[in-house]
């Protein structure tokens, strides 16, 4: 392209584009499981890897290499694999560097799936696995044995948007002769460059802001040339998670747009959040842009920006935040996050259902908390649509006292 290094919106546009012999302006599609050979030599030399073209759509395919070029390029990555969904991603970016004996160690404020991965599948093949408070370093530094090998975190964490420091968790990890892998979707690539600050590993739900119009499922694991032929190429080649062409130009599509789109949404989020905390309705804001957040001084320090979701807890627990969610017209109620529609969930009866009450109380999620993702509506509207359900909500309840 040129020599300068360029913006991530430019990367965003143009980044990792292969062109056919047509000279399509737009990304193709290429919809095809195999790839001809011209001739029986070229099939071997494709084989033995002398000849660095396709073979078959598990391995790579040009539309998907297309989507991960870019994401390297946007996420600073030597290396990526795309797959079919983020949990694909996270359980690649798992198993395929873990054997039996190993210990792995997690931040126990993850993604329902990713908490599951860990805290029950891993042990299922004999690697053992520490769940940890992800912001209490000390309960890091004392949970690593001679056999971890990873850890794994979010940040920040879903529904309660709180910190870990991904710096002091990867000089830890690093101490102790351990990969850190951070799941990066709520930061999303714009505003958090975990492998700046020592990530050996980065996934994504490409599901999320990624795609951001809610149409298709997908994932990526970002990582060196190293941890790539050492453990992840195999494990995509042979297991088979890999992404499909036509959702990898959905997502290629989705990335043009992604800078402007979470921009847009988390000043919108920032808008909201102080809406918010200014409603007698409202017990507690949960923000990473606002001068309030417990970890302000973090946020400062690992991100460029808020983020698009808002965490807020209503007075009056449970009958509360369902009145709320009942009575918004706008916003709708969905347990997705990232899309251009602004969704709302009650996380203690959907996302984190299945925990018990002490697990979801440890992780803070009472029973009055919502977790808002901010879409592209006009945020006027979006407050508006709050505040009315705010006051409806707190109205019924003064009435029924
Ligand atoms: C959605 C999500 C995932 C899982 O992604 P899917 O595409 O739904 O498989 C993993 N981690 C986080 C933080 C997510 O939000």
């Amino acid at each position: 392209m040129t020599d300068r290094a360029l913006h991530p919106d430019t990367l965003l546009v143009h980044g990792g584009t292969l062109r056919s012999q047509f000279g399509e302006t737009s990304e193709a599609l290429f919809l095809t499981q195999g790839y001809v050979y011209d001739s029986a030599e070229q099939a071997e030399a494709r084989f033995t890897g002398d000849d660095p073209g396709y073979q078959y759509s598990r391995f790579s395919n040009p539309t998907v290499t297309m989507f991960e070029e870019r994401m390297c390029l946007l996420e600073g990555a030597e290396a990526a694999r795309a797959t079919a969904t983020g949990m694909a991603a996270v359980t690649a970016a798992m198993l395929c560097q873990v054997k039996a004996g190993d210990h792995v160690v997690a931040a126990k404020a993850l993604f329902g799936s990713c908490r599951y991965i860990v805290e029950n599948l891993l042990p299922r093949f004999g690697v053992e696995s520490t769940l940890v408070d992800g912001a209490d370093l000390d309960q890091w530094k004392a949970a690593m044995r001679p056999n971890t090998v990873a850890c794994l975190i979010e940040s920040p964490t879903n529904p309660t948007l709180e910190l870990v420091d991904i710096a002091a968790v990867a000089e830890i990890a690093h101490a102790a002769g351990a990969r850190l892998v951070v799941d990066n979707v709520f930061a999303t690539p714009m505003f958090q460059k975990p492998m700046q600050l020592g990530a050996d590993v980065v996934v994504y739900s490409a599901t999320k802001h990624i795609d951001g119009q809610g149409r298709c499922l997908g994932g990526v694991v970002l990582c060196s040339e190293e941890f790539l032929n050492d453990h992840l190429q195999t494990y995509i080649r042979q297991t088979g998670p890999s992404m499909s062409p036509f959702n990898a130009w959905v997502l290629l599509k989705g990335l043009e747009t992604l800078g402007l789109r979470v921009e847009r949404q988390s000043a919108s989020a920032a808008i909201i959040a102080d809406a918010l905390a200014a409603h007698p309705a409202i017990a507690k804001v949960l923000y990473p842009g606002r001068a309030d957040h417990p970890q302000a001084d973090l946020v400062k320090r690992q991100m460029t920006s808020g983020s698009t979701l808002v965490a807020f807890e209503v007075k009056g627990g449970k009958a509360a935040a369902f009145a709320v969610s009942n009575a918004l017209k706008l916003i709708r109620i969905s347990n997705n996050l990232g899309d251009a529609k602004s969704l709302i969930t009650h996380p203690a009866t959907t996302t984190h259902q299945r925990l018990t009450e002490e697990a979801r109380a440890e992780l803070g999620i009472g029973p009055g908390l919502l977790r808002l993702s901010v879409g592209l509506e006009h945020p006027d509207d979006l407050v508006a649509d709050l505040t009315a359900a705010l006051d409806a909500a707190s109205g019924a309840r003064a009435a029924a006292e």
